[in-house]
């Protein structure tokens, strides 16, 4: 263990040094203030254990307040102070180099059950008393019978020593004794007491169960009850108790008299509501925070049928601008503002503004008819925002993005909400912002899926759910088949083929896409290498095979060697493989890049530019790159499907056609859905055609047939 004053140990000893300095003065304790400070050194340790902990846990805040209790940290005083010093510095001291988000967020749940421990550990200590004093009351009892002196002077001293309230009265309630601490807790000399009847004493908040059970004891069906209980001082004021009422009998066992022992939980009670409103409410904007905000959604979640809820989650536009520029004195105030605005805006019952964190508000909206509800507050937000805030002298616009949610009670999670919610606002954000959308099932659904399918990815190799389809090249001039592209596709279990638009961008992102892409090298090559022998002679011609390469596996360093690899193991000559790159991976490429490329073409591997005019289509650099094939995007194409066809983009496929031959390229079209495209593109130059007016992507099989067909039909 280091006791350095900068290590971890060092740095326990200060946070415990400050804590005991906080309420050493405030507890009943016979220790020494270093005594004391010993005694919360392993508290201290088990908080800051609890804080940097793997999993989070409870019960050590709870273990710790309790811990509180038995160093006789009892006053309310001392556990706000306890508080306070762990919010100020257990982060701070024991925090480690741990993300300080989390820590804070675990250090308030911390506090909280901390605080809920201290008073359970309380409560337990004082039913312990309570006890005590009626078992003396119960010997008091033969005292009665028995004219014991000795025993009723003992009770005499239990009786007016004890810090908690007794009192006794008879079976109509009249009381007839009562001690010097009850008197006080009703700030009243105890003489005042006497001859009220506990019957007046009814209160507002009290349990039902309340009378019920007084009659139950007075009647002698019940031997005791305990509850908590309020009571009307005379100046007005509430006083809140821990009550243990408990009858006495006579010698012959008849109800005779009853005894209340009370304990004064006033203040606890205020300091609870004050821990609660700090645990509930955001100490900027002073709105409901997330963990009231998931309450009340719980219970609109939860509310019957008819009943339904809409939500608006709002986030602001830009906001970090405002922080980054002007400062988080400004941003807090702008926040604040906000808010106001916001509150404003949901003032009818059932509807509530929180702050969920930073920048992200929420309004929620209960009862029949949020369908239309939820529009309007949507609407009353959006408008709240309008006018400029003025921040240190600054008139700041601000706008949000707001993702609604609606729908009935009961079928959905609040999780589950709140997440639809967040999602559907980042779409009003990515359409712009300053703008409402409302929740699509299916656009959450994919993005829901997304994350799950990332996870999916690198099993999905092993478990061989990745299958290819392949796509025919038709020669234009004499519509035989010349090749096929490869496609992949992923079989997913649950959620059936997915196209490679679902997938590709997260294998790239993943890095995935390097195994993935070689598989689907290897795979596609060997297929060409099948659809040779099946054709036996060379009835067909050689059959090639186009496969996409994506950006990540050009900048591969295996990538040349993998592919010379698999087409020795194959046995199918480079001339048979065309490499599709689509044409924004090459721009800007520096020699670097294109070496391997280059390499490859070298080699008789053809290099075909994919996508050709979707990205920059920069004819002049088009001479620089390693290329062989131009494939003209499906854009192209459909320019073509109305009749006649646009002039203007006619004469741009016929300019790129002759660029590209000039330049010795063949030029393939993608999307011909019609024959009178794959005419026009014929009459255009081109070379090579590939569409559903051929044949959509299929198994290796059907391409077979189709060159068959061709070939002696
Ligand atoms: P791409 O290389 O441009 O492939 C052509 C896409 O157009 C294919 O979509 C094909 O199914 C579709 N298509 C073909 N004919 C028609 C038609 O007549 N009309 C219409 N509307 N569409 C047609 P798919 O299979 O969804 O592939 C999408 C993209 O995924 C491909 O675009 C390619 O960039 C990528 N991809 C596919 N397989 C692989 C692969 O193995 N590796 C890599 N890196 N990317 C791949
Ligand atoms: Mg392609
Ligand atoms: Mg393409």
């Amino acid at each position: 263990m280091s006791a350095e004053p900068d290590g971890p140990e060092g740095r326990l000893r200060r946070f415990a040094t400050i804590w005991s300095r906080a309420v050493y003065p405030v507890t009943s304790t016979a220790d020494t203030r270093s005594e004391f400070e010993e005694r919360l050194l392993p508290v201290a340790r088990l908080l800051s254990e609890a804080l940097r902990a793997r999993a989070f846990d409870a019960e050590a805040g709870r273990a710790a307040g309790a811990a509180l209790v038995e160093a006789h940290c009892t006053d309310p005083e001392a556990l706000s102070r306890t508080l306070d010093c762990v919010d100020a510095y257990l982060v701070l001291y024991c925090g480690g180099d741990g993300d300080r988000e989390t820590l804070r967020a675990r250090s308030a749940r911390l506090q909280h059950a901390m605080a809920a421990g201290f008073a359970q550990a309380l409560r337990r200590r004082t039913l312990a008393e309570q006890e005590a004093v009626a078992k003396a009351a119960l010997e008091a009892q033969g005292v009665v019978a028995q004219a014991l002196h000795a025993t009723e002077t003992r009770f005499r001293a239990v009786f007016e020593g004890a810090a908690i309230g007794i009192g006794i009265a008879d079976l109509e309630g009249n009381i007839l004794q009562v001690n010097g601490a009850l008197g006080r807790m009703f700030g009243l000399s105890g003489q005042n007491l006497l001859g009220r009847n506990v019957r007046d004493w009814t209160h507002p908040d009290d349990a039902p169960q309340t009378w019920r059970l007084y009659e139950e004891l007075v009647s002698g069906e019940r031997e005791h009850y305990h509850l908590e209980k309020a009571f009307y001082r005379p100046d007005g004021t509430v006083l809140w108790t821990n009550l243990t009422v408990s009858l006495l009998r006579d010698a012959d066992g008849e109800p005779q008299y009853q005894l209340a022992l009370m304990e004064d939980t006033t203040e606890r009670r205020l300091l609870n509501l004050r821990l609660r409103y700090e645990a509930t409410h955001d100490a900027l904007t002073g709105l409901p925070n997330r963990t009231f905000f998931f309450e009340r959604l719980e219970k609109a979640l939860a509310a019957g049928p008819g009943q339904r809820f809409g939500l608006c989650y709002l986030d602001l536009d830009g906001f970090k601008t405002v922080n980054d520029s002007l400062g988080h004195a400004a941003g807090d105030r702008l926040l604040v503002e906000v808010a106001d605005r916001l509150q404003s805006c949901a003032t009818a019952p059932g509807e509530m503004v929180a702050r969920l964190g930073g920048d992200e508000f929420v309004a929620l909206t209960t009862g029949p008819d949020t369908r239309r509800t939820v529009d309007e507050l949507a609407g009353r937000i959006m408008n709240a925002l309008l006018a400029p805030i003025s921040v240190d002298g600054r008139e700041l616009t601000v706008r949000g993005s707001i993702g609604i949610v609606e729908g009935p009670a009961g079928e959905r999670s609040a999780a589950e909400v709140l997440r639809s919610a967040d999602i559907t606002m980042y779409r009003a954000k990515a359409a712009g912002g300053n703008r409402f959308e409302l929740a699509d099932p299916e656009a959450d659904a994919r993005a829901i899926t997304r994350h799950g399918l990332t996870t999916a990815l690198p099993t999905a190799l092993d478990r061989g759910e990745f299958f290819i389809e392949y796509q025919p090249l038709v020669h234009l001039g004499d519509g035989s088949v010349r090749g096929a592209e490869a496609l992949v596709r992923w079989l997913h279990p649950q959620h059936g083929v997915l196209s490679p638009d679902r997938f590709i961008p997260l294998a790239e992102h993943t890095g995935l896409i390097v195994p993935l892409g070689r598989w689907v090298l290897e795979q596609s090559v060997r297929q060409a290498r099948e659809w040779r022998d099946a054709n036996g002679g060379d009835v067909l011609g050689p059959l090639r095979i186009n496969v996409n390469l994506s950006p990540c596996q050009l900048t591969h360093p295996g990538l040349v060697q993998d592919t010379v690899e698999i087409l020795e193991r194959t046995g199918v000559t480079p001339d048979a493989l065309c490499l599709e790159v689509t044409e924004s991976a090459l721009i800007g490429a520096d020699d670097d890049l294109l070496k391997p490329l280059r390499r490859l073409a070298e080699m008789g591997v053809d290099i075909a530019l994919d996508d050709f005019g979707t990205g920059y289509s920069n004819l002049a650099n088009l001479r620089r790159l390693p290329v062989s094939v131009l494939k003209l995007d499906r854009s192209f194409t459909q320019s073509m499907q109305q009749f006649p066809a646009d002039p203007v983009d006619l004469k741009i496929v016929e300019g790129i056609v002759s660029l590209a031959h000039s330049l010795d390229l063949a030029v393939t079209v993608e999307g011909v859905e019609t024959g009178a495209q794959a005419e026009q593109l014929r009459i255009l130059g081109c070379d090579t055609a590939q569409g559903w007016y051929y044949a959509r992507p299929g198994p290796p099989e059907r391409l077979h047939e189709l060159a068959l067909v061709d070939a002696t039909g």
